[in-house]
């Protein structure tokens, strides 16, 4: 007989009770972030449309969930030595923000072109920041590296189970307020909100529609959960500097394969349109990541006539310059 363990056993999957325990974790000190409601947005899609603000959550963005349930469940031990990121940006400050609230020292490795606002708002967090370059050197490597080194743990941006049960608590809260949708939409990069956002969709509103929305760029959630594997793709172009993710996570995809119907995609000429709807209809200022999900559901790609849409607006942090270039390209 053999007493070899599986790798699947060894890596447990997220569950809803992770998800569950993780709101009572971030209780008090996550924003329970408004549901927003607009009657043009109604009028333009024939359904009745729930937006999560994650744009108002601490730090800008739902990262600020999965960040902080990830620190909290470290030991004391592990929590002196600190903890090491990597992230385009909303992870870094999500993970310099959480660090700084429970007294735990943060490194954070962060593309050298990164948005100036995302890397000033690191620092401004207390966060050590590292820069590399995302076209030619290997994240993960010099995250392992620091970690070996200084004795930090690493926490990856989505492909951890404390990360993916955080980032789930925001569809919990969703559906609890407003009861059950017929449809979901996540805004999706390595699948760390929309594995948690399905999990909270499956328990609270069984017969949901569940779909990931990515860049059109950069399909490659698409493409790996319609052929049943994980598809890598070179790192894509396209103003979702939060969905630049080239591959899905081997925590998120198995859920998502589970629980996830479909995945969207949108251009970037569609995320400016929605950038712009939620600034004159709405009054909120929403990344172009953050505005994924929206844009799906705006511009028909997610048929939403007559169904009550529960959409997550993931994030808000844009440089005012960009946003304005944006605006008028
Ligand atoms: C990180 C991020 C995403 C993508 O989240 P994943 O968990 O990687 O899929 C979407 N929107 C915003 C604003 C983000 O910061």
């Amino acid at each position: 007989m053999s007493a070899s363990i599986s790798p699947a056993a060894e890596s447990r999957l997220t569950t809803y009770e992770d998800v569950c325990a993780a709101a009572q974790r971030i209780e008090g000190v996550a924003h329970r972030t408004p549901v927003l409601t607009s009657r043009t947005a109604d009028a333009r899609t024939g359904g009745r449309l729930f937006f999560k603000a994650e744009n108002l959550q601490r730090s800008g963005a739902f990262k600020f969930r999965g960040a902080y349930n990830a620190i909290a469940r470290l030991s004391p031990e592990a929590k002196r030595r600190g903890v090491v990121a990597f992230s385009s940006g909303n992870h870094a400050q999500a993970i310099a923000y959480a660090g700084q609230l429970q007294g735990v020292p943060t490194v954070i490795i962060m593309p050298r072109d990164a948005a100036a606002i995302k890397l000033a708002a690191t620092k401004g967090y207390g966060g050590e920041v590292v820069l590399y370059d995302r076209y030619t050197e290997d994240r993960d490597a010099i995250g392992r590296r620091l970690s070996e080194e200084r004795g930090l743990t690493l926490i990856p941006p989505y492909d951890h189970e404390d990360v993916i049960a955080g980032q789930g608590t925001a569809a919990k809260e969703l559906i609890e307020e407003v009861g059950p949708l017929d449809i979901l939409l996540a805004c999706t990069g390595g699948g760390g909100l929309l594995a948690g956002s399905a999990l909270s969709a499956r328990a609270l509103s069984p017969a949901c529609r569940i779909y990931g929305v990515e860049p059109e760029a950069g399909n490659d959630a698409q493409q790996s959960l319609r052929s049943g594997s994980i598809v890598k793709i070179p790192v894509p172009s396209t103003i979702a500097d939060g969905a630049q993710t080239a591959y899905v996570g081997a925590k998120t995809f198995p859920v998502m394969r589970a629980l996830v119907d479909d995945i969207l995609t949108v251009s970037d000429a569609q995320l400016v349109e929605t950038m712009r709807f939620f600034i004159e209809r709405m009054k909120i200022v929403v990344e172009p990541t953050g505005c994924l999900a929206a844009a799906a559901a705006l511009h028909g790609v997610a048929p939403c006539e007559g169904k009550r849409v529960g959409i997550i607006i993931s994030g808000g942090n844009v440089d005012p310059l960009a946003l304005a270039k944006f605006l008028a390209g």
